[in-house]
């Protein structure tokens, strides 16, 4: 029996044993930079000739690792090795693979904040964010194996006199990961963990801004006892063996996590039969979000301005829940304004996450550095600048805490992703207008209601349609096992990560069925 499961306890910054034992690791990763790392095929090393750079957002000279790189020979050798692999870790039993997860989290709980320092360096988190980020990816391990316990017998169905039947599920072949950079550790771990404890081998694909943590996590797996094959590390370009991989004929799965763009494109080519392909893809998509918080009349303002400023500017507005679009009641509105404009100002230093007291890093690269600042660039014209609009390349990539007043619910700055640390403030007469304005967007991943009216509260719980709503609280921070996390509409196919029914999502159910 294993012990029920808990979620991992976040780290409390303001003790200094803490901080100090921090600091020490990263110390440590510094001391660690600039290696070189081969792709894991069937368990041997590989080193390529091309390389990824992975580096420092916020500092982009300080190079994070040399990733050796697939190209379309690999993912065909990668292929066949997880294809071979496949045929005995099918059969492995679920205890086994279950025992591995147990085992890799308490390795990765044993140097925790060495991994916390590495997505400080590799992703710009500040330390709070990086923490929540090893603290997720701890928590997969320890819930998706104990979900395999839960189903590895399937569960009972009705045998008439004459006959016993069963019903339970297989896995399903090899499966093809494909995660974003965003939550670097938690959710490359637990999108490549899921199919794994479920008896799929797997193919993973990190994204090339943050290869490095998933070759550490990759090496985790091999010390807690993962054969070789079972999980096959091939770092490459997304256009270039990412798209090989999802026309693959030999590929049974996908599972993405990344933007709408990708997404949509990889839903479509997964859905065209290939040459010599026996069987429909799955394709778990878990995309983008254009989340809001609605702020009702009788609403707790200071409540309110604590959990916008959070959502919207925790690591930099660069999550898919961030809270980008606020609506308030008109009677609060000016005030629940003020308050977060000064609560921001006073509170979201932006800075080197390196140091224990920043609240905002930098944002991921040039690329989304000019991206986020055309959508300020936008939003002057579209609203009113309360504070920030600003953004400094020197050396990293920062931009300050920015939010517009009085935009347009159809403004573009309102209806597209920006992730990035921007968000929008628009009014509502009434609160059934609120919920109609918050649901007018093609996404439908996070939401949040601020209220003390219990009616107000049963409406949005019917009418507001989002994956993931929240009461009296922020939009971030879903909890594996407490919160199942996956968006409705363009924000993907809900698969509900850190849910109970995840790990089947990588399976097919059979029955049989034996004439007594
Ligand atoms: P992205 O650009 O879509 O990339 C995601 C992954 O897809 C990367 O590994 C990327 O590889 C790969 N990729 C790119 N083009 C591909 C192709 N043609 N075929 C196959 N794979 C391809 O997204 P991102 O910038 O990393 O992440 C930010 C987005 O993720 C935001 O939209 C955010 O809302 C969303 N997100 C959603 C959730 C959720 O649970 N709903 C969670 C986190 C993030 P390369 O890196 O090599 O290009």
């Amino acid at each position: 029996m294993v012990v029920p499961y808990t979620h991992e306890p976040l780290t409390d910054f303001t003790k200094e044993e803490n901080r100090k034992a921090f600091e020490e690791a990263l110390k440590k990763v510094e001391g660690e930079l600039g290696k070189e790392y081969p792709l894991i095929i069937g368990g041997e090393r590989i080193y390529t000739e091309e390389k990824i750079k992975s580096f420092n957002p916020a500092n982009p000279d300080e190079v994070i690792g040399y990733v050796s790189k697939a190209n379309k020979e690999l993912a065909d050798k990668a292929m066949k090795v997880a294809t071979e692999t496949f045929e005995w870790w099918r059969k492995t039993k679920p205890e086994m693979r279950a025992d591995i997860l147990f085992r890799a989290a308490a390795i990765v709980r044993r140097n925790k904040h060495e991994f916390s320092a590495l997505l400080v360096k590799e992703g710009g988190k500040p330390w709070k964010e990086a923490d929540a980020d090893t603290a997720e990816a701890i928590d997969f391990m320890e819930y998706y194996g104990r979900q395999m316990l839960r189903i590895k017998d399937g569960f009972p169905v009705n045998s008439r006199e004459i006959e016993n039947n069963r019903f339970f599920y297989i896995p399903l072949g090899v499966g093809v990961t494909i995660p974003p950079w965003n939550f670097l550790f938690a959710i490359m771990c637990g999108t490549t963990v899921a199919p794994m404890v479920s008896g799929n081998t797997v193919l993973l694909k990190p994204a090339s801004l943050t290869p490095v943590i998933a070759h550490k996590f990759v090496e985790v797996l091999e010390e807690a006892g993962m054969p070789a094959g079972v999980v096959n590390y091939i770092p490459g370009s997304g256009s270039e063996i990412g798209d090989y991989l999802v026309e693959h004929p030999q590929t049974r799965f996908i599972s993405f996590t990344g933007s709408r763009e990708v997404g949509t494109r990889i839903y479509e080519k997964a859905a065209k039969i290939q040459p010599g392909q026996k069987w429909l893809k799955r394709v778990i998509a878990e995309m983008g979000g254009k989340d809001t918080i609605v702020v009702d009349s009788d609403a707790d303002l200071e409540l309110a301005a604590d959990a916008i400023v959070y959502s919207a500017f925790g690591f930099s507005g660069q999550k898919c829940s961030a809270c980008s679009r606020v609506v308030a009641l008109e009677d609060v509105y000016d005030d629940l304004l003020k308050r977060v404009v000064e609560k921001t100002e006073k509170e979201v230093n932006v800075g080197d996450p390196a140091n224990g007291d920043t609240y905002m890093g930098p944002v991921i690269d040039h690329g989304a550095y000019k991206k986020i600042m055309k959508y300020i660039e936008i939003g002057k014209k579209e609203g009113k600048l309360m504070t920030g609009g600003e953004g400094d390349d020197s050396n990293g990539f920062f931009i300050k805490p920015t939010i517009f007043a009085d935009v347009d619910p159809e403004a573009t700055i309102m209806q597209e992703e920006i992730f990035g640390p921007v968000v929008g403030f628009t009014k509502a007469k009434t609160f059934d207008e609120a919920i109609e304005i918050a649901n007018n967007t093609e996404y439908g991943l996070t939401g949040a209601v601020i209220t003390n009216n219990r009616l107000h509260l049963e409406k949005a719980r019917e009418d507001f349609h989002v994956g993931n709503l929240y009461f009296n609280r922020g939009c971030t921070a879903a909890i594996v096992g407490y919160h199942p996390f996956g968006g409705f509409n363009m924000s993907g196919t809900d698969s509900k990560a850190g849910g109970p029914d995840y790990l089947i999502q990588h399976m097919q159910a059979k029955t049989t069925s034996e004439m007594l």
